[in-house]
């Protein structure tokens, strides 16, 4: 009871003691003023007759927030200062204990990879600070969404450099593969009812067909891809379907891909395919598909590599991880086909030097992507990767339970995203 007396007592005083604080303030700030203007009105009056006037002194008002000039580090304490909001002067200065979170990276290695099934992934590395392990999360950050309407043109991945996608491996066969690597494109799309306001179906006009590909820069496509059903001279006759490349024309049937062998033509669907369809019944393929294009080439047998018809290629295509479409050109080769990953050469003597093919490489291209009038369609893709290798880098094998869930592809307008497939375990 005594210690509450007390400390009453004392806040009493303390609140007396600024109140009188402030009116001793309010009073010397008035002295001040008068003094200031008599003072300042007498100099000049001398100044005319003696010596320069000297600048009226600063009351210095702090700035109410401490700017930090210096942060701290892992290792190191920070600096924050204090200036006049008047005239800018520094008034204080205080140190900022160290942050032991506030380490520096220059190189990261992902272990866990961000991405749409796997928001959250993960990052580490060594800190330059204090030469300690660092794990960071990494966040996905959702998908890119791209509104087409009816004067859109072409619309085009980023390019890629093979040979920043090749790094130290190769397309060509050696002795560590024999086999070679191959050229692995993959991303996912929200197939969704939006896709069919591309114009161009069944209009019987080739020119405005909407087509989405994938090509090497100076070279050709190495997949083609229906947006709508009923393309003008295109077998690919449903939406989502896959089309066949130029001499890229002979199905290839084995133990990867099964019946049906491609997604050419009118009869094979989506629902085809147990791990593709979706709820919609009317509209299997509505969803998030996640599509993989593979890309081989090999020397065809007892070739040398001097003409494009001694090489061969294939293109396997996957949708949600089941392989559906493998073509080759053949033993006709590529004729004029000039998708190359490699070059041989004969060495004179029998044997073959290879060399790199320093090309580019487009993920993929929606082309002659205009829509019906007054029609926005929408395309959202995700995690896109350009790799050789032997396997796709998201690996993905079977069918989620489809989620009830909406993405909001521009202001107010949400379409349904559910998730058709999912990471191989
Ligand atoms: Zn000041
Ligand atoms: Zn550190």
């Amino acid at each position: 009871m005594k210690k509450t007396l007390a400390l009453i007592l004392a806040l009493v005083m303390v609140a007396f003691a600024f109140a009188s604080c402030g009116k001793k303030n309010a009073d010397a700030t008035t002295a001040a003023g008068t003094t200031a203007a008599g003072t300042a009105a007498a100099q000049t009056t001398a100044a005319e007759t003696t010596a320069a006037p000297t600048q009226p002194t600063c009351q210095h008002v702090p700035e109410d927030m401490w700017r930090v000039t210096t942060p701290a580090t892992c290792s190191t304490p920070g600096v924050e200062k204090l200036y006049c909001k008047e005239c800018g002067e520094e008034l204080q200065e205080r140190p900022i204990e160290i942050d032991p979170n506030a380490h520096k990276v220059d190189e990261w290695t992902v272990t866990e990879a961000a991405n749409m099934l796997n928001p959250t992934g993960s990052r580490t590395g060594v800190c330059t600070l204090c030469q300690n392990n660092v794990v960071e999360d990494i966040l996905w950050e959702g998908p890119t969404i791209k509104a087409f309407d009816s004067i859109s043109e072409r619309y085009g991945m980023a390019e890629v450099k093979l040979e920043d996608v090749r790094g130290d491996d190769h397309f060509y066969p050696t002795e560590v593969n024999p086999e070679g690597k191959d050229l692995y494109v993959e991303f996912s799309i929200l197939w969704n009812e939006t896709v069919l306001n591309f114009a161009g179906a069944n209009d019987g006009d080739t020119k405005d067909d909407p087509y989405m590909v994938g090509r090497f820069y100076d070279g050709k496509p190495f997949y083609y891809l229906s947006p709508v059903p009923g393309m003008d001279y295109s077998d690919a006759n449903f939406s989502g379907a896959f089309e066949w490349t130029g001499n890229f024309a002979t199905t290839i049937s084995d133990s990867e891909v099964t019946t049906p062998a491609t997604m050419c033509g009118a009869a094979p669907n989506y629902s085809d395919y147990p791990n593709i369809a979706g709820t919609d019944e009317a509209n299997p393929e509505y969803g998030w598909h996640r599509f993989g294009i593979r890309y081989h080439l090999d020397l065809l047998d007892g070739k040398t590599g001097a003409d494009l018809k001694d090489y061969v290629g294939i293109v396997t295509a996957f949708v949600d991880g089941t392989a559906i479409f493998k073509m080759s050109t053949g033993s006709d080769g590529m004729q004029n086909w000039e998708s190359m990953l490699f070059k041989a050469e004969s060495d004179g003597e029998g044997g073959i030097v290879y060399s790199d093919a320093g090309d580019i490489v487009v993920p993929f291209i929606m082309n002659k992507s205009n829509t019906k009038a007054d029609t926005v369609a929408y395309l959202a893709f995700a995690d896109v990767y350009v790799t050789c290798g032997t396997d796709f880098v998201m690996k993905v094998e079977k069918v989620a339970s489809p989620e009830a869930d909406t993405l909001e592809v521009a202001e107010g307008v949400e379409i349904p995203a559910p998730v058709y497939f999912k990471l191989a375990d």
